[in-house]
Formats: structure tokens, C-alpha cells, sequence
């Protein structure tokens, strides 16, 4: 499963952001690189990536390039064209010399670059065809002058007749699952009918560990006319790519941190060799197993998002790193988390006596391809196979660096905009992401773990129904923010100086009492757990001052913000609130917590939400997101990579130009 990011700027939630990186190199660093279409291109950073040893390094190499030789699948999975358009697209840009000033050119180029980030001439997200601004006779015109070898027929077809093969994936009965989707998994002469017809005669119904059907092969008639698979392997389809995968999977095997790791490496290149999907299975055990060690990835044919039937897998690959500073954090709140409960605002009776932190994992990204980029999910939880989460547990990642870059990447404008003043704008650039990620961290460290309920009291489940998890939501907010303006932080060397704290409780309230609208529509009312949460705990807290101005409502030229006078009284209601919330949790008192829930949490003030909305659409921001990879250059001496250096990219094209020329192992058919 994969967390992906909402639309609006590009930032995922407003209150997390976890990776670090120092200050002076977060100034430095360009995150934002380009805007186009409905698309914002973002660089990211590596942090962390001179700890690793030379060693570790290398594996990160290795198991990157074991990602990127099989960038070409996903194109061909995403639709049957999609290869030969690129090689189009590519021979174009790299040899077209006339003239580059037209508007032709210019739509030109916007069009191959929205295929390059969409892996395909279909939308990553809307699946819906991207339309082309010039003709097709423009378009023969360039590729003949690049001394290109002309698209077949139903390629040329399929870019400029917008009504074929119009949706990747269709998920409305009435036009077909599979015919009405040109995703291809299944050849187009193959209607839904046959593809039931052959997994029910497939899948056996009884077996308590099935195998993932069809998770690796593309299902086409034979010879012989009969429904056949066609499995993804060496020697089978995208052999070619999948040889190149395992020559990298080898390399890195000897490079291994630890044996868990050498084993489950050793299975997965088993199974890419034989295409069985038992050793998919045993792989993933292996791999849910290996825990220990810095560095960890997920490679192959994961998601079923992409299969109208959800069967078979979109090859992609992430390469992860764990996030040192974030442990650390993490490290800290676990050895003090008795100390956090017995000085949290709750009533005794309701303090654990022994609590258990919770833990939880953030790590950076060095690398990603295949379905996984430009487009990338913030979080991802594996393996997929009920039985073997059930059985032997999964894993379950934050992409620490990816959030930070969203966050980074789009922020200027929003803090001219609805933060007031210089001071305030100030302290927000200066704290907020330090701030962000130690909420995150009491949050789920902490905030979770707090609390117990009164004995013979069922689960919040049970009891608050489906307003639980708001309330569990705002709970752990409340443990984080009661404590991001406790002396303590400071103490552990967790936070420089409570302006962290500050710095939070400013763009909490912001975010509850008004920024966060920008995410519904005119006339929704909020639904989301933690929309509801943020809204709760920061209207509440908002009336209960009220008297107090501890939070103050400005209109300045027709501009709303709400800043906090007093930060001390703050944190007493969000101490007040939490006591509140946890007797609530404790007791099972259903009625108080939807009234809580109800009054504070669920509807939008109209006028403020179309100010918002007017607001927000000003800053002209693209909806979608997506990143240039970091390169990494091995430094060889006497035939041996004695270390990696880490390059950071900045041009979009040049990178998807280099992967089309460097990484491509599949010939477009
Ligand atoms: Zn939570």
C-alpha cells in the first residue's frame, strides 16, 4: 500500500515533515526546479549519506541501478506504445536542430515532458490521455528532420485520436474493466468475461497462503488460441531488463549489510530467474524479516493500483536509507516517554504506569524508478499479502526526505501570503521544520502510547464508534503540542529554544482555523480524521480563550489570520483539552466525544472557506508533484569503487534524456 500526497501546493500535511537536514544546507538547496502543465518538478536531498560507509554506499549504488534498469517495464505495462513514442520523443529532442522559437516547439516540448513524468502518454494520476497542442503533421515533420524512423500506425493513433485508447484505467463497468482500459495486461482482443474465466479456473479458493495471481504476467492468447500467461522472467517477457535487474541484484548482494539481507536478496533474484511466485512469497517473508542494517528497498511488481482487475504488479523501485537524526529523535522521547506520561496534563488515573513508546520509521529515499517516479508516494507499507502481514508482520516507512521537499518546495509564497508579519514570517522559516518533525515524533512516540482506559471499558472502536479515530487523532496532537512548549525539550536537546514550540502553535492554529480549507470543495463539510482533529482542537481552543484573546482574529484589507497572543494560556487549553479527551477515551463516553467532534471538528464557515480558496488560488501552484532523482557516481580506483558521490541534478529533461539512454533495456515493439 502507498500513502500518497494530497493536490492543493504539493505539501502532503501540514504537519509533518521529518527528514533533516542542517539549516545552512537547506538554505542553499534549490528544491523547486520547474513548473508545467499541471505539474511541479521538485528536487530532493539525501541527508545522512556521509554516514554511511563506503561499503553501504556502494550497495545504495547497485540496488539503484538494479531499480533503473527496469524503468523500461513501466512504460510497457502503462500502454503497449508507450516505448515507441519515447524513443520518438527522445530522438526529437536530442537531434531536431530547426527552429525552436515557435509555439509549436514550445507545445511540443511541454507535451514530452508531461509524457516523461507521467511514464506514458497517459496521465499518472487522472489516467485520462494527454492531449497533444500540435498537429500530427507537425509532429511527422519534426521526427523526419531528427532522422527518426516513423511511428506505426496505431502509435501515431493513439497520440493524436483522442478518443482511442482514451483512459489507462477504467474502473466504470459499463465501458469494460479491461477493454476500456489500455493499461496492458491484458492484450487488447481480451475481454473481462475471459479474464474471470481464466483466474477462476486459476485461483484456488481454498489455500490459506495463496500466492499473489498474476502479479507478474501479462495475459494473452497462445497459438493456439487458448488464454495463456505470459510471466514476467528472465527468458520471458521484459527478460532483457529483468537479466540487467539481476546482474545489478547481484552486484549488491555482495555488498550486503547483514545475512538476513544477503538471504532475502538471494530469493528475490531466484525469483526474478523463474517468474514463481512461492519465492515472491518467501521473499517477502525473508525481507519483512531483515530489520537490522541502514539500508533497505522495495523492487519488483508491487501495486496492483494499475490493473482495472487488480491482479498484476507495477514494477517499481525505492531505495530507502534510514533517517539517523530521526532515530535519534526517536531514541530520546523512547528513554523519557515515563517521564512525558507522568507529566502529561491527563487525570492519574488514567497515566500508564509502565508506558511503552511506540515506534515507528522514517527513512530517506535515495532513488526511486518505475512507478515509483517522478511520481512518488510519501509512505509506503509492505508486503501487500494479507496472510504473510497477518503471519510475519510488514513494514511500514515514511519517505522522510520526499515530505521534506514538498514542504520545502512550494512554502515561499503560501508565508507571504497568510502569515502577517515579518517576525512571525521569520521565526516560521527559521523552526517550523524542526518543529514539524519533533510534533511528528511525540506524536507518534509519545502521543500514542499515552494513556489507558478505565478497567471493563470496551475500545474506542467499541465505544466513540466512528468518531474514534478523531479523537485518537487530536489526542496525540494534544500529548505533542502540550509538550512542544515544555523547558524539557529544551533539557534533552531536542529543540534550541521554545520558539520551536511557538513556531508549532503559530501554524497549528493557522492551519485548524483556516489554511486547511483550501482542501475542500465550496460546500463540503470537513470528513477527513485529521482535517476534523486539527479543526477540533484549534476552534475549541480558540472559544475557550476567547475572553483571554489568547487566540486573536485579525481582518487586515479584507485578509483573516489568527495569531496566538498568549502562549502559555495556549498551552493550558491544549492541556485542558487533552485531560478532556483521554477522560473520553477512558470512560467510552460516546456523547461527549461526537459533541466535541460535531461542534468544533465537522462544519466550515462559508465565507472564510471562500477566502481561503481565492487566497490560495492567487499563488498559482501545481497540483501534482513530482521529483528529479539524485545521481550517484561511483569514484573507482584500480578497478574498485572506493566510494559514491551523490550529485543533485537540477535539469528534468537531461535526466529522463539520460535514463532513456543509459537505462532503457527494452525494444519498443
Ligand atoms: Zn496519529
Amino acid at each position: 500500500m502507498t500513502l500518497q500526497a494530497c493536490g492543493g501546493e504539493g505539501t502532503p500535511t501540514e504537519q509533518v515533515s521529518q527528514s533533516d537536514t542542517t539549516a545552512s544546507d537547506d538554505d542553499q538547496f534549490e528544491y523547486f526546479a520547474e513548473q508545467f502543465a499541471d505539474l511541479k518538478i521538485i528536487r530532493y536531498q539525501i541527508p545522512g549519506w556521509d554516514k554511511l560507509t563506503a561499503k553501504q554506499k556502494e550497495y545504495v549504488y547497485y540496488l539503484y541501478e538494479a531499480g533503473l534498469a527496469g524503468r523500461d517495464i513501466i512504460w510497457d505495462q502503462n500502454y503497449r506504445h508507450n516505448i515507441a513514442i519515447r524513443k520518438a520523443l527522445e530522438t526529437i529532442i536530442t537531434n531536431y536542430s530547426g527552429d525552436k522559437t515557435s509555439e509549436d516547439w514550445n507545445n511540443f516540448m511541454i507535451y514530452a515532458k508531461r509524457v516523461f513524468f507521467s511514464n506514458g502518454i497517459h496521465h499518472h494520476y487522472s489516467m485520462a490521455k494527454i492531449t497533444p497542442n500540435f498537429t500530427q503533421e507537425y509532429f511527422s515533420t519534426l521526427l523526419e528532420e531528427s532522422r527518426g524512423s516513423a511511428l506505426n500506425e496505431e502509435a501515431l493513433k493513439a497520440m493524436f485520436d483522442p478518443s482511442f485508447d482514451a483512459k489507462k484505467v477504467n474502473l466504470d463497468p459499463d465501458k469494460g474493466l479491461v477493454k476500456g482500459s489500455a493499461v496492458n495486461f491484458y492484450s487488447p482482443d481480451l475481454t473481462e468475461a475471459e479474464v474471470d474465466a481464466y483466474y477462476a479456473k486459476v485461483i484456488d479458493k481454498n489455500d490459506p497462503e495463496p500466492i499473489s495471481y498474476g502479479l507478474n504476467s501479462m495475459l494473452m492468447r497462445n497459438s493456439q488460441g487458448e488464454i495463456e500467461e505470459f510471466v514476467y522472467k528472465s527468458g520471458g517477457l521484459y527478460g532483457s531488463a529483468i537479466d540487467k535487474i539481476i546482474y545489478w541484484l547481484e552486484k549488491a548482494s555482495g555488498v550486503i549489510e547483514n545475512q538476513p539481507q544477503a538471504d532475502a536478496l538471494k530469493i528475490l533474484i531466484e525469483y526474478f530467474r523463474t517468474g514463481d511466485l512461492k519465492k515472491w512469497d518467501e521473499y517477502n517473508i525473508a525481507w519483512v524479516g531483515a530489520t537490522e542494517g541502514d539500508i533497505d528497498y522495495i523492487q519488483g511488481f508491487v501495486e496492483v493500483y494499475n490493473d482495472p482487475k487488480g491482479y498484476t504488479g507495477s514494477y517499481e523501485s525505492i531505495i530507502e536509507i534510514n533517517d539517523f537524526d530521526a532515530s535519534e529523535r526517536m531514541k530520546m522521547l523512547m528513554d523519557n516517554v515515563q517521564w512525558f506520561e507522568d507529566n502529561s496534563s491527563i487525570m492519574d488515573e488514567h497515566k500508564k504506569k509502565n508506558v511503552v513508546g511506540v515506534t515507528y520509521k522514517v527513512v530517506n529515499t535515495a532513488g526511486e524508478a518505475g512507478d515509483a517516479s517522478p511520481s512518488t508516494p510519501i509512505g509506503v507499507n509492505l508486503p501487500n499479502a494479507n496472510w504473510i502481514r497477518s503471519k510475519h508482520g510488514s513494514k511500514s516507512v515514511s519517505l522522510g526526505n520526499i515530505v521534506h521537499a514538498y514542504d520545502k518546495s512550494g512554502g515561499k509564497g503560501f508565508a507571504e501570503e497568510f502569515i502577517r508579519t515579518e517576525e512571525l514570517r521569520a521565526r516560521s522559516k527559521e523552526y517550523s521544520t524542526l518543529a514539524g518533525k519533533l510534533h511528528t515524533a511525540l506524536h507518534e512516540v509519545v502521543g500514542h502510547a499515552s494513556g489507558q482506559l478505565n478497567p471493563g471499558v470496551g475500545t474506542p472502536k467499541e465505544t466513540l464508534k466512528s468518531y474514534a479515530s478523531t479523537l485518537e487523532e487530536g489526542r496525540a496532537d494534544l500529548v505533542a503540542l502540550y509538550f512542544l512548549l515544555d523547558p524539557k525539550m529544551v533539557e534533552l536537546g531536542l529543540m534550541p529554544s521554545l520558539e520551536v514550540g511557538k513556531a508549532e502553535y503559530d501554524s497549528y492554529i493557522r492551519n485548524g482555523m483556516m489554511l486547511q480549507l483550501r482542501r475542500l470543495e465550496p460546500g463540503e463539510v470537513i470528513e477527513e480524521a485529521h482535517m476534523r482533529n486539527r479543526q477540533m482542537v484549534a476552534a475549541w481552543c480558540y472559544e475557550k480563550g476567547m475572553a483571554d484573546k489568547v487566540i486573536e482574529k485579525k481582518v487586515i484589507d479584507g485578509k483573516t489570520y489568527f495569531e496566538v497572543n498568549d502562549y502559555e494560556k495556549l498551552r493550558g487549553l491544549f492541556g485542558e483539552l487533552l485531560r478532556e479527551i483521554q477522560r473520553i477515551k477512558s470512560e467510552g463516553d460516546y456523547n461527549a466525544g461526537r459533541a466535541l467532534v460535531e461542534n468544533y471538528g465537522v462544519q466550515v464557515d462559508a465565507d472564510l472557506h471562500a477566502e481561503v480558496l481565492k487566497r490560495a488560488e492567487k499563488l498559482n501552484s501545481a497540483p501534482y508533484g513530482g521529483f528529479i532523482n539524485p545521481k550517484l557516481v561511483p569514484v573507482m580506483e584500480g578497478g574498485k569503487m572506493v566510494d559514491v558521490k551523490v550529485e543533485y541534478p537540477s535539469d528534468f529533461l537531461e535526466q529522463m534524456l539520460d535514463y532513456g539512454a543509459n537505462h532503457s533495456f527494452l525494444a519498443a515493439h
